[in-house]
């Protein structure tokens, strides 16, 4: 069910600005083209970025130009997808070089998790300064088999031990970087009681307390896609 990496790095070419995703900063928030490894319920960029092959898109040198060119207008940039870290390492890591050669503010990517591996090597390397990290489920206290019905209802796949695990050690990660930049966050999944959301806080809460960290949780609200 995971999707693979078909394509080079590309990227959609409408940019948004947003002023709420990154507090403090006018961001433009960049969608990388290259599918997901996940499904999920009421994904509002499934239409469009997931289902939809990459058309018309921007190579990564042409987003570098693009941003090169509209430095006043933004001060943070913002990286998701689909799952930006789908992508092959040396493609993520050259484009990220390439970016801090013509922008000096924070980058932040946002991710599923599921790539704890890449995710510490970008995070080692000082390529990126904070991380928006989806905890979708309490994936600590689920079992793959057991709660697989869990799993397809909010992710739309059946993943394995492996892919839980990888999400615990990015959480991990983020908290242990312990960037002002990073969040860790829960979208309100309407088939989910409220102890699913508690088990997440409280996850995430031991983390920070172990790490002397204080990276914020966020619960949102879930808004259908229409
Ligand atoms: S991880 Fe994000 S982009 Fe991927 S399917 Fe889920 S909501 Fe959509």
């Amino acid at each position: 069910m995971q999707q693979s990496c078909k394509h080079a790095l590309v990227f959609y070419p409408r940019f948004i600005r947003t002023f709420d995703d990154l507090p403090g900063y006018t961001s433009v928030l960049i969608h990388a083209w290259n599918g997901c490894n996940m499904r999920c319920h009421g994904c509002h960029n499934y239409d469009e970025l997931i289902a939809k092959r990459p058309v018309d898109y921007l190579t990564a040198e042409q987003v570098i130009h693009r941003l090169q060119s509209g430095g006043a207008l933004f001060d943070a940039v913002l990286l998701s997808g689909g799952e930006f870290l789908i992508n092959a390492l040396p493609e993520i890591t050259a484009f990220l070089t390439g970016l801090r050669t013509v922008f000096d503010g924070p980058v932040v990517v946002f991710t599923n998790g599921t790539y704890p591996d890449k995710l510490q090597r970008l995070l080692d390397g000082g390529l990126i300064d904070g991380v928006h990290l989806d905890m979708k489920l309490p994936y600590h206290c689920l079992d793959p088999e057991d709660d697989r019905d869990i799993y397809e209802a909010v992710l739309g796949i059946a993943p394995s031990a492996r892919y839980c695990r990888d999400i615990l050690d990015s959480v991990e990660l983020v908290i242990a970087h312990n960037s002002r930049l990073s969040q860790v966050r829960t979208v309100r999944y309407p088939m989910l009681d409220q102890p699913y959301f508690d088990q997440i806080r409280s996850y995430v809460d031991a983390l920070n307390d172990q790490y002397g960290s204080d990276v914020p949780y966020y619960l949102n609200p879930y808004v259908a896609h229409h």
